[in-house]
């Protein structure tokens, strides 16, 4: 289905990233996934994925991986800026430093990733851009303003792109996942336990409780949606929110 496509996965060798990089090698792409830790990337890649280390917190290191992946595998057409980081503070213990680091991983990468890979993927007769926001880009997540503002940001980018790329062979969308079982978890239910008082098991047995499913998702869950995105018929979709969340929120 997508032979001959190049994918860019920021946040490709971990967790959902992951996942949307293996399903869309599955599927015949040549994936390139990114990230900072070398070792993480080398280890997963092979059998139509590679890698380049690109931080997206630094504006010359996306441009940087970008060029290098176009140079290795072609002009970007399917762009999943994915790379994130979750953690929830309550606004009076939110100094700027936090935000900063919130904004500069959630949507300055979005946003830098999404407009270098656009330079390629425009010269190219079809294109897809699918962001990994969030449930906190929907509605309000308690504790975690800085998170939720970043990722209602990233569909905001999304779908402003949606709007002036109108009529074009590309497409912008978003998908947002409730809680999904990856490490995002094991490390939010170490910190709701320290902050609440409880234990481990307790904190994420609260997360499961929230999706509406009562359970958490598979990473490959939201892997799947991502390929139905890139899939054949899926051209009129566009500047979507997808919920993955095992019921509406
Ligand atoms: P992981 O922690 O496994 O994945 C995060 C990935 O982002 C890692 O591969 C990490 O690689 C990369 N990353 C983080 N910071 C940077 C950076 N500065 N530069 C480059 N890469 C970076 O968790 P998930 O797979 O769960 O998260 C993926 C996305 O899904 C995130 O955007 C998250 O907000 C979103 N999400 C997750 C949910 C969940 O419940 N798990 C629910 C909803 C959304 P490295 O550290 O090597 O740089």
């Amino acid at each position: 289905m997508l032979d001959g496509k190049h994918a860019l996965v920021t946040g490709g060798g971990t967790g959902i990233g992951l996942a949307i990089a293996r399903a869309l090698a599955d599927a015949g792409a040549q994936v390139t996934i990114t990230g900072r830790r070398e070792s993480v990337l080398e280890e997963v890649s092979g059998g139509g994925i590679t890698y380049v280390v690109m931080d997206v917190t630094d504006e010359e290191s996306v441009q940087d991986g970008v060029a290098a992946a176009v140079a290795n595998s072609g002009p970007v057409q399917i762009c999943v800026p994915n790379a994130g980081i979750a953690e929830g503070r309550a606004l009076h213990k939110t100094d700027t430093e936090f935000w900063r680091r919130i904004m500069a991983t959630n949507l300055d990468g979005a946003f830098w990733t999404v407009r270098e890979s656009l330079g390629s993927m425009r010269k190219t007769e079809w294109g897809r851009v699918i962001a990994v926001s969030s449930i906190a880009g929907l509605k309000g997540l308690k504790g975690a303003a800085a998170y939720t503002a970043s990722k209602h940001g990233m569909i905001g980018l999304i779908r402003g792109l949606s709007e002036d790329y109108l009529g074009t062979p590309f497409t912008f969308n978003a998908v947002c996942p409730g809680y999904v079982d990856t490490e995002i978890v094991t490390r939010n239910a170490k910190a709701i336990a320290e902050r609440a008082g409880i234990s481990r098991g307790e904190a994420r047995e609260m997360m499961v409780g929230a999706n509406k499913h009562g359970r958490l998702i598979a990473p490959e869950e939201v892997a799947a949606a991502v390929l139905w995105l890139c899939g054949p018929g899926s051209d009129s979709v566009n500047g979507q929110a997808i919920e993955i969340a095992g019921g509406q929120f």
